[in-house]
């Protein structure tokens, strides 16, 4: 049994009752390699926000768990070494799918787990999560608990539609399982492409317009379940800008779309503790990677262009923590 509290990390419980109070909301971070994972400590580190690191089964895989374990310390280290003497970073598994995989992180140095029951029938959904509360809680970890079905890819996880959560069944889903946290589905979705140009609108330029998110289900769970930490997935905002620089250098990747920023603002300001974000991050590294090969198609060091992809990526960072969750200076 390995302790995230010896790695120098903190579980969710105390940072949301703070976004809570305060209003904003925490960024989760998706990462798979070391310049992504350098560019969140340096984004929190500089803007004085706690931060989730997150990670979905592939990912701690791709890593390996063994070098994930080792390089979390060294990333809490590394926030030191940067001038933040208490650096509020969780280890978060995004999507666990089974007790077994949700035990397996918190035995190696997880701080927080989420189990996704949302795919199961709702008495399954309580019972799996239940479980996984209550080897988590023995040894101090959160767990997030998921109610509804985001639509969208996102790796191993994916869904043809949405099924908004019922506002009517999260109290008796988070008393029953004890989670600390809930993940809900009011329009958000997986990926890069989040709605099909059919359920969008076009604006004067011919830009994609999503749908707007479900607010009214937000803020019936909220008053079901008042003051307790709403998460919310499939977040990224997909910067048009990114995705123009991809096409420019070759890439291809059509009718790109995500949540607009507005909403996302509005959504931290509320009982939305947790925000996630991936495929930005994903995005902005692809971008600056293409244009440097296109560039400099002679260059061949993997600083060269991993450099500018991990820039472009704190860049973005730093733009959710100030811009959008407001979770700066909340150290
Ligand atoms: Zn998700």
């Amino acid at each position: 049994m390995i302790s995230y509290k010896d790695l120098g990390l903190v579980n969710t419980k105390k940072m949301f009752a703070e976004a809570m109070k305060g209003g904003y909301a925490i960024p989760a971070f998706n990462f798979n390699n070391m310049e992504q994972l350098q560019a969140i400590i340096q984004a929190a580190v500089e803007t004085k926000s706690p931060v989730i690191l997150q990670v979905l089964s592939g990912a701690r895989e791709y890593v390996n768990q063994t070098l994930l374990r080792y390089i979390t310390k060294g990333a809490v280290e590394y926030a030191k070494e940067l001038g933040c003497p208490n650096p509020q970073i969780v280890l978060h598994l995004d999507h666990g799918d089974t007790f077994e995989l949700c035990k397996h992180c918190i035995d190696t140095g997880f701080s927080s787990v989420m189990i996704d029951g949302s795919h199961h029938s709702y008495d399954e959904n309580v019972a799996l999560t239940k479980k996984v509360v209550e080897y988590a809680h023995q040894f101090d970890v959160t767990v997030e608990g998921e109610l509804g079905v985001l639509a969208g890819v996102e790796d191993e996880v994916s869904a043809e539609h949405h099924t908004y959560t019922k506002p009517e069944e999260v109290v008796d889903f988070v008393t029953k399982t004890g989670c600390d946290s809930l993940a809900i589905s009011i329009g958000t979705s997986h990926g890069a492409n989040k709605f099909k140009p059919e359920q969008c609108t076009r604006n004067a330029e011919g830009i994609l317009v999503p749908p707007p998110l479900r607010f009214d289900v937000l803020e019936g769970c909220e008053k079901e379940l008042p003051g307790f930490p709403i998460v919310l997935h499939g977040a990224s905002s997909v910067p048009q800008e990114e995705i123009e620089t991809i096409n420019t250098y070759g890439g291809a990747l059509k009718d790109a779309i995500g949540i607009p920023e507005d909403m996302l603002r509005k959504a931290a300001k509320s009982a939305v503790c947790k925000i996630n974000i991936d495929s930005d991050s994903r995005l902005a590294m692809t971008a600056a990677i293409r244009k440097t090969f296109a560039i400099s198609p002679a260059e061949f060091d993997p600083r060269k262009y991993l450099g500018p992809a991990r820039e472009n990526a704190k860049k973005l960072y730093v733009h959710k923590i100030v811009n959008v969750l407001d979770s700066a200076d909340k150290l």
